[in-house]
């Protein structure tokens, strides 16, 4: 389960900011998306042994990042291989056009394709078709598309260019060609597989899945064979001995491998079980591999640590496929210490969660809880990631806990290149700007640590659920989920429980700025949902459901107002609040519990789709004023290796590239050499 950066109000990244010399995390932007630096200043700390093993870790990330863009769309791979063509080819493409292509690149990237990653929707590219076609052609004839791109063949003559971009003229330029990635509440009698461009059930809608048993849940893709029945094509590489044959994706899944085997000779014991049962897994595609996996890697807390998989079910509007993502990341040690004090407590705060007895949890397996910084990060990871509670499966946390990652590479990166623009324009008085200053960074902190940490693993299933509660709250379980967390650290960060433990000082204060923001995120987030009424993306979801239910159920708590013409949120009562935050924990509990479907789709529903567009064009009116990016990406620091004769390595260097056109095309360059620059 991921945390996102949404609701600490931190969207907005100030251009002017990012142009001074001493601010260098913004590295590029185009239009509302900045580029931020990730930087791991620990890893020179490592060893050269731990340093060779993030090496050939990375390179497993990078080897898996093309399978996203097949995923969210059936043209997105070949869209990818054009535009890197071109940009790698680039010498006589004139300046403006290549400009254009570039910067649309760029958001491609970002996206993993060509719908936004937050809202879902396509955006469409400033060069014409005649540009896109001019530019591929001059590209070929400089060296472009003479390789096979993966499983993508060549294309040897311009005519083969002509055909390909005349196949991608939809996809890049028809706006109401696949028009949603994922379309949680579409419209025009589609249903929501049928109105998804992402290709996890191609050609099918709900009615034909109605019934159908996942065999291989997370990794696979369910078609209508010759015969009219439903098959699984397994994302899987294949063994070496031929016996399990390779299935979709084999092509990045072996890649993967080869680099995950140099990395499992290198790893601890145990990080090298987990290695060798994900080597498996890709192989054949069994989820008995995927758990040995899991069970291994989650009791493993090496300091260069890593995931790898399919993992987050979130792009998937049946909520069973996972999306292809990694990360690599080195332990950040001094958050940690502090951290693990509350894993260490997790008992006590079950005891005081507002829900009934029978719903708490009574055995704890400490959680291993890690701040980390982040090395690379590649698939459906993104920097706006900066929490995530492992692995996602219920069988591996009842018998072995979970592992916590807190992205504080990410939060460092994202904060430095936030200006206090945002609060200033939506914070409704002076005291709350004042607050925020102040006490903000450790709001935010502890509301990720609390959210992954006490809130995921709260919490007893009835024995009707068992541990699979997503079975029965199907596309809302995941905005069910992240609400619960949210509302766990909301519940409890007034607990003297935290002043005792030393993590928090001026506690009262504290809460107050984690109170304004989760009410106010409700207003600012608007921001990221450019067009339509209605929000998509489950961590938006849930902040919508908390604001709304709050203001909404329990009167004079949250209030929203108009001063001039904007409007404001302001928290009216903070005991209020407490108490609205308690009334929706405990009932969110129950319905998790209980498997309730009618009562979370009521909820939901109710509070946490629909919004006001008008009320959103202010919003980003307001945004535009200030000039502010409201999408991060990342950028990933550069790992370089030289090797001895026998071909291990011999030393690792770590560089920060500035160009995002740089480092893809250097990840594209692995499977096709000529995109090397
Ligand atoms: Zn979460």
């Amino acid at each position: 389960m991921m945390f996102f950066v949404g609701l600490l109000l931190v969207l907005p990244v100030n251009p002017v900011l990012s142009q001074t010399p001493t601010d260098k995390v913004v590295v590029d932007r185009v239009g509302d998306t900045a580029f931020v630096e990730l930087r791991a200043p620990s890893f020179k700390d490592l060893t050269p042994r731990q340093q060779a093993l993030a090496y050939w870790l990375t390179q497993a990330a990078i080897a898996i990042d093309p399978i996203i863009y097949d995923q969210f769309s059936a043209y997105g791979l070949r869209q990818k291989r054009l535009l890197e063509g071109i940009l790698a080819h680039d010498k006589a493409i004139k300046p403006e056009t290549r400009e254009k292509i570039a910067a649309y690149a760029k958001l491609f990237w970002a996206n993993r394709g060509n719908h936004n990653d937050i809202t879902s929707q396509k955006f469409l590219p400033s060069f014409t078709f005649e540009e896109l076609l001019l530019a591929a052609s001059s590209a070929q004839q400089n060296g472009a598309f003479g390789n096979a791109y993966a499983d993508l063949p060549p294309l040897k003559s311009e005519a083969e260019v002509k055909r390909e971009v005349d196949a991608l003229r939809a996809p890049f330029f028809d706006a109401t060609f696949e028009p949603m990635e994922i379309a949680k509440s579409p419209a025009g009698g589609k249903d929501v597989i049928q109105a998804s461009s992402n290709t996890f059930y191609p050609g099918l809608s709900l009615e034909d899945l109605k019934g159908f048993q996942d065999k291989y849940s997370l990794n696979s893709r369910v078609v209508r064979d010759s015969d009219g029945k439903l098959t699984e094509l397994v994302y899987r590489a294949g063994t070496p001995d031929g016996k399990v044959p390779p299935g979709l994706y084999a092509t990045f899944l072996k890649k993967a491998d080869d680099y995950l085997e140099k990395a499992q000779a290198l790893a601890e014991p145990q990080q090298g079980e987990a290695i060798g049962h994900l080597i498996r897994y890709y192989q054949t595609g069994e989820y008995a591999e995927w758990l040995a996996f899991g069970i291994a890697w989650v009791q493993n807390n090496a300091t260069v640590d890593f995931d790898n998989g399919f993992i987050e079910v979130y792009r998937d509007a049946r909520g069973a496929k996972g999306s292809s993502q990694s990360f690599v990341t080195i332990t950040d040690r001094p958050v940690t210490a502090a951290i693990t004090k509350l894993a260490e407590n997790a008992a006590y705060f079950e005891q005081k969660a507002p829900w009934l007895d029978q719903y708490r949890r009574t055995s704890f397996k400490l959680p291993v809880v890690k701040a980390v910084e982040t090395l690379v990060e590649t698939g459906d990871f993104s920097v706006s990631t900066i929490g995530d509670n492992l692995p996602n499966e219920d069988e591996i946390h009842e018998k072995y806990g979970s592992k916590n990652f807190l992205f504080t590479g990410s939060s460092r990166a994202l904060e430095a290149a936030t200006g206090h623009e945002t609060m200033a324009e939506f914070a409704p008085d002076q005291a709350t700007i004042d607050r925020d200053r102040k006490y903000g960074g450790q709001a935010r902190n502890m509301l990720v640590a609390m959210h992954e940490v006490i809130g995921h693993g709260s919490g007893k299933l009835s024995d009707r659920v068992g541990g699979s509660p997503q079975r029965f709250l199907k596309e809302y379980f995941s905005t069910l989920e992240e609400a619960r967390a949210d509302l766990m650290a909301l519940w409890n960060i007034w607990d003297p429980k935290l002043a005792e433990l030393g993590l928090v000082s001026d506690q009262g204060e504290v809460a107050k700025a984690m109170y304004y923001n989760a009410a106010a995120v409700a207003l600012t987030q608007l921001a990221r949902i450019p067009h339509g009424d209605t929000i998509e993306e489950d961590h938006e979801r849930d902040r919508q459901l908390i604001s709304r239910f709050i203001a909404d159920q329990v009167p004079g708590s949250i209030e929203k107002f108009t001063r001039d013409g904007k409007t404001y949120i302001r928290v009216a009562d903070y005991e209020k609040m407490r108490k609205g935050v308690g009334m929706l924990l405990a009932e969110l509990m129950r319905i998790k519990a209980e498997g309730d479907y009618d009562a979370i789709k009521a909820l939901v529903e109710k509070y946490g789709v629909h919004f006001d567009p008008a009320l959103r064009d202010q919003v980003l009116t307001r945004y535009e004023k200030l000039g502010l990016a409201t999408y991060s990406a990342g950028m990933n620091a550069r790992l370089t290796a030289s090797f001895d004769k026998e071909g291990d390595v011999e030393k690792v260097e770590i560089s920060y590239p500035q160009d995002p056109v740089q480092q893809y095309l250097q990840y594209g360059a692995m499977y096709d050499p000529s995109l090397e620059r």
